[in-house]
């Protein structure tokens, strides 16, 4: 095995959670960092349900409903495809875990089973901002690259930059389904950071600070690890 980049412990999959609302960027970031590192991971838990709802598993076809009305998923649903995807993970790795845990009790369970939770890292951005970048937001379809018509736009409108596929709009990101994402956000994930604030391993970063910013301070923040 090659020398891992970060100073990360070689013998277990090191996990660093992402925080933050929807449209904070999270998936963005994480996917430019996970980009240009072969032992950096992506793994978000939106992408997992969305692709079994593509697949038509049994999984998918249950989390359908929640997910088009901006409502979590069952614990015990995500949890299961987590499960599978950390007991998967390579030892020296590191895993951005982007969308879970999303409440209390899917923190409980990622802690019962004993994952190597090394940080977890907060992207802030107030709300306001929220609802205006949710409405610009397109999302390629196949290999998952995030745009904004105005804040991050591809070289070709509704052309994705990677692979050249049409770009779409996420169903559940029409405003009304927006608001109750945001309020769910609030009520069930916000407790989050006071969770791993008092396990003195949370971070914060400026989610205002522009992309290649926000990219740099993380990536500083995990070779600090
Ligand atoms: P965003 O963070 O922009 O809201 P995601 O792609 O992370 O988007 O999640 C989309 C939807 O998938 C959520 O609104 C929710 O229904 C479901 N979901 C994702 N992760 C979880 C989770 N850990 N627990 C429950 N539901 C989840
Ligand atoms: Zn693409």
């Amino acid at each position: 095995m090659r020398a891992p980049k970060y100073g990360i412990i070689s013998n277990v999959m090191n996990i660093v959670i992402l925080l933050g609302a929807p449209g904070s960027g999270k998936g963005t970031v994480a996917g430019k960092l996970a980009a240009g590192d072969s032992r950096l991971k992506h793994v978000s838990s939106g992408d997992l349900l969305r692709g079994a709802i593509a697949a038509g598993t049994q999984a998918g076809i249950e989390a359908k409903g929640y997910m088009e009305k901006g409502e979590l998923v069952p614990d015990a649903l995500i949890a299961a495809m987590i499960k599978d995807v950390v007991a998967a993970g390579d030892a020296g790795s590191t895993m951005l875990l982007d969308g879970f845990p999303r409440n209390l009790a899917q923190a409980g369970i990622l802690d019962g089973i004993g994952a190597n939770v090394r940080a977890a890292v907060l992207i802030d951005v107030p709300d306001e901002i929220i609802h205006d970048r949710i409405a610009g937001r397109r999302l390629c379809p196949k290999c998952k690259a995030g745009y904004h018509v105005r804040n991050f736009p591809p070289k070709v409108e509704g052309v994705c930059d990677n692979c050249g596929e049409k770009l779409v709009v996420r169903k559940d990101d029409n405003p009304e389904t927006v608001r109750d994402r945001l309020e769910v956000y609030h009520r069930q994930t916000e407790p989050l950071v006071a969770y791993y604030r008092d396990k003195g391993i949370l971070n914060t970063l400026d989610g205002m600070a522009g992309l290649d910013n926000i990219v740099e301070a993380f990536g500083k923040l995990l070779a600090g690890l």
